[in-house]
């Protein structure tokens, strides 16, 4: 079974709500998701989706990468996509990094394997746990008592998790986080995430006005010295994000006590087969886990959903269906919120089948 064409294809995917806003003023009105199509030779095709949170995000974009992309495609021309870390090896010997990139292409090898050995990618992870997953729903940064009302209106939909986007100013953090608090009732989870707004005054400040409360605090700032002063100061529990992007990075923000739960974005590892590597090793660690992307559509929901599944569900700390912030559908199949949980498809490879008058022609093909 050989690789014998990669086509790329470039989607918008709006939003819902209009816009999406985060700590320090950062904001993105349309999504910019690239999807890589492998084609074998015995006809079967597999896909992958990678849409990074805007350009000032994490350090990746967009456009740079489809520029990964056209370095890495034709290396895996001719190679056999059952042999997942063969191939991961052929990419990190074409090009340094760009994780995001490789992410799309290992994300489309795990589908052609599991259509090939007829098994769904979660089984294929490990297996299927429990019935569903819980979801969170971010909720985008705005004005405390809208942000509220957005955790209400997302409650009454079903989801009993929320994270809050706050990194802003702490006075009105503080609102944030206590107006959100009180829209709750029992069982539900509340995750205040800076995405590394404050600077480490402003997150202590913060932490300490809502010790009162049930709140988990997510990387409260950019670097991980800071994080790890303010965790030290913090008697919420903590989660780290941004900062948590290989085996090297969580192995030490564990050996610190950094941390009670990390966030595992596919396309920030790696892929799912890096994602699998620290996801494996938080079972081990005793660290429960937000497993989710960056961002996405359908593909991408597949994907989350198949590696949340088959992770035990005691370090599920949640996960995320970004194929329901966004108001294009890129692929059938793909799974679907229902009160507040997803579950990943049962048919085999993603289970997804691309729509492809969404996704109009290729900006890129590169063949044998
Ligand atoms: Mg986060």
């Amino acid at each position: 079974m050989k690789i014998i064409r990669i086509d790329v294809f470039q989607v918008d995917l709006p939003l819902h709500e209009g816009r999406y806003s985060w700590a320090g003023g950062k904001s993105v009105d349309v999504f910019d998701s690239t999807v890589v199509r492998l084609v074998c030779d015995n006809g079967l095709t597999g896909h992958g989706e990678v849409c990074p949170l805007g350009p000032v995000y994490l350090p990746v974009f967009a456009a740079g990468v489809r520029a990964a992309l056209a370095e890495l495609a034709p290396a895996l021309l001719g190679a056999d996509p059952r042999g997942i870390d063969t191939v991961y090896l052929t990419m990190d010997q074409t090009l340094k990094g760009q994780p995001a990139a490789k992410s799309a292409l290992d994300m489309a090898c795990w589908d052609l394997l599991g259509q090939v050995t007829e098994l769904p990618v979660h089984a294929l992870l490990g297996g299927r746990f429990g019935e569903s997953v819980s979801l969170y729903r971010a909720i985008s940064q705005d004005r405390p008592e809208a942000m509220a009302a957005r955790v209400a209106q997302y409650r009454a939909e079903g989801y009993r998790r929320f994270q809050l986007k706050v990194g802003g100013d702490p006075d009105e953090d503080i609102q944030r986080i206590e107006a959100a608090a009180a829209a709750l009732t029992g069982g539900d989870i509340l995750v205040a995430d800076a995405n590394t707004g404050w600077l480490p005054h402003q997150a202590r400040r913060v932490v300490d006005a809502v010790r009162g409360l049930d709140v988990y605090i997510e990387q409260p700032c950019l670097g991980y010295e800071e994080c790890l002063s303010v965790r030290r100061a913090c008697a919420r529990p903590f989660v780290l994000d941004e900062f948590i992007g290989d085996v090297e990075s969580l192995l030490r923000a564990q050996r610190d006590g950094a941390m009670d739960a990390v966030n595992i974005k596919l396309s920030k590892v790696g892929g799912l087969t890096r994602a699998r590597q620290l996801r494996d090793l938080c079972v081990s660690l005793g660290l429960a886990m937000t497993i989710e992307d960056s961002w996405g559509g359908d593909i991408t929901t597949a994907a989350i959903a198949a590696l949340a599944h088959s992770t035990p569900e005691a370090f599920r700390f949640t996960a995320t269906d970004f194929n329901s912030y966004v108001t294009r559908s890129i692929a059938e199949g793909a799974p679907q919120r229902s009160e507040g949980t997803f579950a990943a498809s049962r048919a085999s490879g993603l289970g997804i089948t691309p729509r492809e008058d969404v996704l109009g022609e290729p900006v890129m093909r590169f063949r044998v």
